[in-house]
This record gives structure tokens, C-alpha cells and sequence, in this order.
């Protein structure tokens, strides 16, 4: 642990290195966002300074987005803001307005594109005593990891009418023979090698580091076969390339090794996207990590999350090469804006897995256990406590302290 000017930085050889008082840009968001961002941000220091006393700190950098940039700046992600979350590489934030069908493009997916930050990291693992709609939802224990970058999200799409779509419509019936209806809006769907490769090589690196069971390939490749089909070649083909000794393909397990996972090694296998949404409901023990193309992911992290129960509770992670931006999964919930009510749950254990990325990892199970110890409590916010016998319903601000008083 080095002391510096609090930047963190990250070597060749793909290390991150985090001085003892890094500096850490947050941004804190729409709506619920401010009273969430509180309630975290107290209890993220509060675990620090219990593990660490004055040895480590994070010194907070406000950075400005959403409707607080627009009315300081003009802009809802300022030139600004991006450039120091490069800068100082990790970052958190609280959810941001996104405008359904026109007006800006979701501030969200500009910030992953413009740091490349191409995996988005959900771990889904039940809280005891959390409400669940599943029989068993303790067997819920799942990492899912989603592509950020590519397919449909690109936002490589056009209006029914444009000019650029007349001309996609008139090449396809050119070169291919097919017709697209002259009133449809067009879409494209890109799923490269190159992203692919890299997004499974994390989530291998990620199975093997946490000893999983296995990684599983989601994909509707049996329809889309040169995009979502080719993410389960490739899936397969960077894990044989890059991971050879360390794993076992599904097939081969029955056939040389009796069913049984050989030790030190993680089984690849593959489903195609709807069997997977049964196969979590029903089964959901046999999967740890699962790594997938972006709206397969987007559907199904939602899904995950609200089986172990609920967007309030979920925390995630988008990250690339020496960057990470950790953040609420649920949105700004306007309804609820300034009314210290939500639960800060799902941005609390976002916090934690920031400290796990900084290698704070004391500070970030002082966390988990202390958020655990609220639950077990029964001291939850409303959404929890509308579903809990005899829970006492607390403020978004209480349940942090009731975290901070378990830390
Ligand atoms: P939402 O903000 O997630 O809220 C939907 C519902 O989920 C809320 O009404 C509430 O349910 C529940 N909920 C959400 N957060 C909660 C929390 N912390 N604690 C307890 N309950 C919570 O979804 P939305 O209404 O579809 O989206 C609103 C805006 O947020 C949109 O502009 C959207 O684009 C944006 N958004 C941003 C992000 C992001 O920044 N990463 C992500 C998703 C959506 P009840 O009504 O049942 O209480």
C-alpha cells in the first residue's frame, strides 16, 4: 500500500495498485438517488475506518451527471465528469433519469462506452429473511456476467422512415432477397469476437479465483445464430484457448469423468436463453457464474435479482481493463425522490464490492455482515417490511444507521 497524491493506477501487467487514501468520484444520482447516496457513503466509511483505523480513507470527489449536471453545467454528463472517472479509475454512483423513447441517450450506457467498461457484474445471492417468491431461494448463488458494450444496446438504430433506414431496407432485398416492411425502424444487433473473448475471459478468471463450479454460456443462439450463436462459439473457443488445463466442457464430464467436476477445474457448459430463465427458476443450484450477451443479460440479472429478492437489495459493477464504475441496479424510483424511504441496500453492497475490487475486502464483509445482521433484525425499509412478519419499517437513513450499529 502505497501513499501518494490518492490515484490509483493500474500496470501493465494488469495490477491495480490503490494508495491508502485513494480518491474515489462518486456521482449521486436522480431521484432516490441523494438520500441512497447518504445512507451509503456513511456507512462505506464507517466500515473502513472500523477495519482500517487511520490507515486507510477514501477521500470522496463529487462528480456531477443526470439532472444535478444539467442545472450546474448545462450538460447531463459533463466533459468533466468523464474525464476525472478516467482519471482516478474507480468509481460509484446513484441511479440517473433516462428518457423513454426520445430526447437524450441513457447517460448510463455513454459513461460504460466511453470507459470501456464491458462487463457488467451482478452477483445474486440471497439475504436470509429477505422476502423471495422462490421455495428455496437460499440455493440462489449466481454471478452473472453481462456484456456492456455491444449488441442492441450500441444504440445503432433509426427511425421507421429515415433515410438511412430506406437504404438498409433496399440493401437487404438487394443482397439478400428478403423484404423489411418500408414503416419498420431498424436495429442492429453487432456481437463480436473480440468482445466476446474478453467478457468470458473475465468471467472464467472470475470462477476460477472464487472457486465456482462452473461457467455457463447464455445465449438464443439457436435463432440468432451469427450473434448470439457465435457468442457460444466463441464463449467456448476463448476458454479452451486461454484456459485449457483449468476446465472441463459439460459433454465430456459425464464421458471422462464420471459426472464428478475433476478438483481445481470448472465446468463450461451453455443454454439457450429462455431453457435459462426456467432453469434458474427451477434449478437454480446448479449455476454459479453465467456470462452473456447484453439484453440477455439485462433481463435476466432483473430476473435474478428480484427471485432473491428485489432491485432494492442487488448490487452491481460495470468494469473494463483498470476501470470500474460500481452502482445501484434499480432506477431513480421519482416517486419516492427526497423522502429518505427506499432501500439503500442494493448501493450499500455496491460500496462493498467496490472494497473488494480495492482489495479492502475486510471492510467490505464488515459490510456484508453488518447489512445481513439489519435484516436478521427485521429493521427494513418499506419494500422488505410490507413483505416481513413483524418488521419494523425504518427510513432509508435508519436502516444505514441500523447497518453501521452491525458493522
Ligand atoms: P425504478 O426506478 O427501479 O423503480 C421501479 C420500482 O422499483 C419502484 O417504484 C419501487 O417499487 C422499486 N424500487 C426501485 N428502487 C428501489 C429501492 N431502492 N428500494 C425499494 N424499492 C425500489 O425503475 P423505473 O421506474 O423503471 O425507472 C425510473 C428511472 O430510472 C428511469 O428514468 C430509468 O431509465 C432509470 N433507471 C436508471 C438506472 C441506472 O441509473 N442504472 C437503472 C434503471 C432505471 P414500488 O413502487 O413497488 O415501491
Amino acid at each position: 500500500m502505497t501513499m501518494n497524491n490518492g490515484m490509483i493506477t493500474y500496470s501493465k501487467t494488469g495490477k491495480l495498485n490503490v494508495p491508502a487514501y485513494p480518491i474515489i468520484p462518486f456521482i449521486e444520482g436522480d431521484g432516490v438517488g441523494p438520500d441512497t447516496w447518504k445512507a451509503s457513503q456513511g456507512v462505506i466509511d464507517e466500515a473502513v475506518s472500523k477495519s482500517y483505523g487511520d490507515r486507510r480513507k477514501v477521500r470522496w470527489l463529487e462528480v456531477l451527471a443526470g439532472g444535478k449536471g444539467f442545472h450546474q453545467t448545462g450538460s447531463w454528463l459533463p466533459e468533466e465528469t468523464v474525464r476525472r472517472i478516467k482519471a482516478h479509475r474507480v468509481a460509484i454512483k446513484g441511479p440517473l433519469t433516462t428518457p423513454v423513447g426520445k430526447g437524450i441517450r441513457s447517460i448510463n450506457v455513454r459513461i460504460r462506452q466511453e470507459l470501456d467498461l464491458y462487463a457488467c457484474l451482478r452477483p445474486v445471492k440471497y439475504i436470509p429473511g429477505v422476502p423471495s417468491p422462490m421455495k428455496r431461494p437460499e440455493d440462489i448463488d449466481m454471478v452473472v456476467f453481462r456484456e456492456n458494450t455491444e449488441d442492441v444496446y450500441m444504440g445503432l438504430e433509426w427511425e421507421a422512415g429515415s433515410a438511412i433506414v430506406r437504404k438498409i431496407g433496399d440493401l437487404v432485398q438487394q443482397e439478400d432477397g428478403r423484404r423489411i416492411r418500408s414503416d419498420a425502424g431498424i436495429g442492429l444487433k453487432p456481437i463480436s469476437r473480440f468482445g466476446t473473448h474478453r467478457l468470458v475471459r473475465m468471467a472464467v478468471e472470475y470462477a476460477l479465483e472464487h472457486q465456482k463450479r462452473s461457467v455457463t454460456l447464455v445465449h438464443k443462439g439457436n435463432i440468432m445464430k451469427y450473434t448470439e450463436g457465435a457468442f457460444r462459439t466463441w464463449g467456448y473457443e476463448v476458454a479452451k484457448k486461454s484456459f485449457g488445463k483449468s476446465i472441463v466442457i459439460e459433454e465430456d464430464l459425464a464421458k471422462e469423468h464420471g459426472g464428478k467436476i475433476p478438483k481445481g477445474k470448472i465446468v463450461m457448459k451453455d443454454r439457450i436463453a429462455d431453457a435459462m430463465f426456467q432453469q434458474i427458476l427451477l434449478r437454480p443450484g446448479e449455476y454459479d457464474v453465467l456470462a452473456m450477451p447484453n439484453l440477455n443479460g439485462d433481463y435476466m440479472s432483473d430476473a435474478l435479482a428480484a427471485m432473491a429478492g428485489g432491485l432494492g437489495m442487488a448490487p452491481g459493477a460495470n468494469i473494463g481493463n483498470g476501470y470500474a464504475l460500481f452502482e445501484a441496479t434499480h432506477g431513480t424510483a421519482p416517486k419516492y425522490a427526497g423522502q429518505d424511504k427506499v432501500n439503500p441496500g442494493s448501493l450499500i453492497l455496491s460500496g462493498a464490492m467496490m472494497l473488494d475490487y480495492l482489495g479492502w475486502k475486510e471492510a467490505a464483509d464488515r459490510i456484508r455482515k453488518g447489512l445481513l445482521k439489519a435484516v436478521e433484525e427485521k429493521r427494513v425499509t418499506y419494500d422488505l417490511a410490507r413483505q416481513m412478519q413483524g418488521a419494523v419499517e425504518v427510513k432509508c437513513s435508519e436502516f444505514a444507521a441500523a447497518v453501521i450499529g452491525n458493522l
